[in-house]
């Protein structure tokens, strides 16, 4: 299984990585992986990986902050205790 290497951001505060762009993908050289260079083109068997590893996350910034994502999940969830 192939996986990406991807360059992003890391909230501290949470630990949530934000990626900016996949920088590179580590092959696994398996002819039965379709992520592979090495996997056939007209190799139509179903039973090759089409999927990625687990990605490695290269982090290039550090915020000592939550992300958006759990800013805005805080948000709501204040919101909701207000009313
Ligand atoms: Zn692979
Ligand atoms: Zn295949
Ligand atoms: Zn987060």
């Amino acid at each position: 299984m192939c996986q990406q290497i991807s360059e992003g951001t890391r909230w501290a505060k949470c630990g949530h990585f934000q990626r900016h762009m996949v920088v590179a993908i580590l092959d696994c050289n398996s002819q039965r992986c379709t992520k592979s260079v090495y996997h056939p083109s007209n190799c139509r068997l179903p039973t090759c990986v089409n999927i990625f590893n687990t990605e490695i996350q290269r982090d290039v910034d550090r915020v000592d902050e939550y992300c958006f994502a759990c800013r805005a999940a805080q948000a709501r969830a204040a919101g909701v205790r207000l009313t």
